[in-house]
């Protein structure tokens, strides 16, 4: 039953009343961790709503994840009711694709364009340094494409980028990669992540109708997280809200933990600027942690000289001291927490899911899974390769994809000798010869394969290739249910049969993962009206990493901090507080980020509510060695006041001067952007690690994905596991 109306926003303090009541113009709040700022955006929105004074369909609210936005959703309808559909809540990545999808035409692209993961960026930039005559061995495709992204995210364009942002022979070879690039995605009717935040600015700009009918649709904008925006979405919104100026962001700059992706805390910073109008209103209380444990994180976050002053207080408990666990090595951390879990259930009632385990990196859950195994403890891993990066998901999807639109290149290229059907490198080279000279898609040239000049009987096997993608499209468009087409496309293309007469164990187990992917296009078509392949694909390619994270499965959530990001837990063991791995230390040729680095502790900090453990170990393997650790200098900086050591006494710490930062790299690391999380480990089966089945054409030969930032959107990302 829909609550009494008038009691809505009985359950806010004062500050946060006035935030959520707050109708008209610009209204920025920043404020502390736990202080209630998502709060106070499901509140507000329900009291928009309540009051009338808009329609569902007139909110836009933009959330860090798609989990926060379902959360936020669901919690609305509880206060309100039923008027909370048809809301547009999602990530930036999500609700910008599905108003491209509405307006492709507009520039230039049709409504099933493709998106891009940003595996298949990788590869489509991998084709193009060979076609240009590069080695991706010498030069990594992979530093290119983190390269054009930063350029896309800057708004900076291919042309202005060979005229103005040359200074290197690798940002020449950026600039003819990205040219040509840009023109592949075109022809493939492919977007990439970026393209997802950028193509909205362009469809903006040029067509002023198109952004009118957006600004009176979405009257009013709600943004969480706000410090975490990169200069495309802080674009895209304003563009948004500049009719109506009614825009609310929330956030926290002591937070900001994406700069390496682009984010950009100016655009909190500035808001006031942007928005001579703002409203401002603090919230002060926080309503998550125990004092020790705020006192703790305002002792960690003073440190930074970047940092707006806040006041943050609680009418919770002191609550225990923060205990700092000084451990041997990584095995003993590890058994020494997974103890303390057991202890702390027995000792004060908890459930697995009361338990966070937080890391810097994604390749530390491994010990961890190893020592809650032997225990029995149940564990959900958050992060890490995803079900949909998987080589055999990644395939027939792909054959879906080309359902939906045959011009895709990559996910052409993925199949179509994908079982062998005798299409081999030679003749997909004649083939992409023939559609470069030409300038048209690979699909135009098989389907007019005679003017390809093949060898024969590899025409014959393109010929029937086509006819059988021909035949599924038809099936598709004719609204055959999604879950049917599935099964035909299994069937037809043969790829079931031939991981059934593979019949290795690693070949079975892929055969039961294609089998899940079928169960969760069956769930799909079950819980969705008028289910349809092209959102399903999208909706998988937009999974981000925290979205995994589910709060009611009893299990014990291991996760990167960065993915920790607006959760909120009762026990938090902080791990691996070492120097050169939290703070983690710079990558080659780049400044140290010490700033960057405390945000994160504060972000983890942050997290617990009754109960935070800090762990380091003395040793560690590194490079198959084990090294000795220095303390993480975090632990010189925390208010010894609030932590002790197991035994209750207080923590000693040597006061060196913690500004400087000379430390080198400790992992082997060669990729630009790949901070948070280095090596993924797969928990279902130990398939990853290996090379994919391969179809015998090396140079189109897709390999398991280990980059944590190609999974969905932005933060990655429900999978199965
Ligand atoms: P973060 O900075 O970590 O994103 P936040 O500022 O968004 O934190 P919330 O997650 O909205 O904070 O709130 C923190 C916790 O405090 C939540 O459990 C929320 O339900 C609770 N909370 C916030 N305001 C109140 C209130 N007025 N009364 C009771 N509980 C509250
Ligand atoms: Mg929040």
């Amino acid at each position: 039953s829909t609550p009494d109306p008038a009691d809505l926003l009985s359950k806010l303090n004062e500050q946060q009343r006035r935030a959520a009541s707050h109708v008209q113009g610009p209204l920025l709040i920043i404020a502390g961790a736990g202080s209630g700022k998502t709060r106070v955006l499901t509140y507000r929105i329900a009291h928009l709503l309540q009051k009338q004074h808009a329609l569902p369909h007139n909110i836009l609210a933009l959330t860090f994840t798609n989990k926060a936005a379902r959360e936020m959703q669901s919690r609305i309808q509880d206060l309100i009711g039923e008027r909370a559909s048809g809301l547009w809540m999602g990530t930036f990545h999500s609700i910008f694709s599905k108003i491209l999808r509405f307006e492709a035409e507009r520039i230039g692209y049709s409504s099933s364009f493709s998106i891009y993961d940003s595996a298949d960026s990788e590869n489509a930039i991998k084709l193009i340094l060979k076609e240009l005559n590069y080695d991706p061995r010498e030069i990594r495709p992979r530093t290119i494409q983190y390269k054009i992204s930063d350029a896309k995210n800057q708004l900076v364009g291919p042309d202005t980028y060979q005229n103005r942002f040359v200074q290197s022979t690798l940002d020449d070879i950026t600039a003819r990669v990205y040219q040509l690039y840009t023109r592949r995605l075109k022809e493939a009717n492919a977007m990439d992540f970026d393209d997802l935040l950028i193509r909205p600015i362009e469809l903006f700009e040029e067509h002023p109708d198109v952004l009118e009918k957006y600004q009176d649709k979405f009257r009013y904008i709600l943004i969480d997280e706000y410090q975490d925006t990169n200069h495309a979405q802080y674009k895209v919104t304003r563009l948004l809200a500049d009719k109506y100026e009614n825009i609310c962001v929330v956030g926290d700059d002591a937070q900001s933990i994406y700069s390496f992706r682009g984010a950009d805390i100016s655009n909190i910073l500035n808001f006031k600027e942007d928005y001579q109008k703002a409203t401002e209103v603090p919230l002060e209380q926080n309503y998550r942690s125990t004092k020790h444990i705020l006192q703790c994180a305002d002792s960690v976050i003073k440190q930074n000289r970047k940092q707006l002053e806040k006041t943050l207080w609680t009418e919770n408990i002191d609550g225990e001291p923060i205990t700092l666990l000084e451990n041997f090595d990584e095995r003993d951390e590890a058994n020494r927490i997974v103890n303390y879990i057991n202890d702390l259930k027995l000792r004060h009632g908890y459930q697995n899911n009361d338990f966070a385990i937080l890391y810097r990196t994604n390749y530390q859950s491994r010990i961890f899974e190893e020592a809650l195994r032997r225990k029995n403890i149940a564990y959900q891993l958050v992060g890490g390769l995803s079900f949909y990066q998987r080589k055999e998901i990644k395939d027939v999807l792909a054959y879906l994809t080309l359902l939906v639109n045959p011009e895709d290149e990559q996910a052409l290229l993925r199949i179509i000798n994908e079982p062998s059907r005798g299409i081999g490198n030679k003749s997909l080279n004649d083939l992409l010869k023939k559609a470069r000279s030409t300038g048209s898609s690979v699909w135009k040239i098989l389907k007019n394969v005679e003017t390809a000049d093949l060898y024969k009987p590899a025409e014959a096997r393109v010929k029937e290739f086509v006819q059988m993608i021909e035949n599924l499209r038809e099936l598709l468009e004719s609204g055959t249910p999604i879950l049917d087409v599935t099964k035909k496309v299994l069937e037809k293309s043969g790829y079931l049969k031939a991981l059934v007469e593979e019949n290795s164990a690693q070949s079975l187990t892929r055969r039961d993962n294609v089998l899940e992917l079928q169960n969760a296009i069956a769930y799909y078509q079950q819980n969705t009206g008028n289910a349809k392949l092209s959102n399903f694909l999208q909706e998988i390619t937009l999974i981000t990493d925290t979205d995994k994270y589910d709060e009611n499965k009893p299990a014990v959530t291991l996760m990167t901090v960065h993915a920790s990001k607006g959760l909120e837990f009762p026990v938090v063991f902080i791990v691996g507080l070492e120097e050169n791995l939290f703070p983690m230390g710079p990558r080659e040729g780049e400044e140290p980020n010490t700033e960057e680095e405390r945000r994160l502790f504060y972000v983890a900090i942050t997290r617990a509510q009754k109960h935070l453990f800090f762990s380091y170990s003395k040793m560690r393997f590194k490079y198959g060695e084990e090294q000795r650790q220095a303390r993480s200098r975090f632990l010189n900086e925390v208010d010894p006041g609030v932590v002790r050591t197991e035994t209750g006494a207080t923590i000693r710490q040597n006061r060196t001067d913690s500004s400087s930062f000379s430390v080198e790299r400790d992992d082997s690391s060669d990729s630009a952007k790949r901070t948070d999380t280095e090596i993924d480990y797969d928990w279902k089966s130990p398939v990853n690690s290996k090379k994919p089945r391969s179809s015998g054409n090396s140079d189109y030969e897709y390999e398991y994905d280990d980059d944590p930032f190609r999974t969905g959107a932005h933060v990655l990302h429900p999978s199965f596991g």
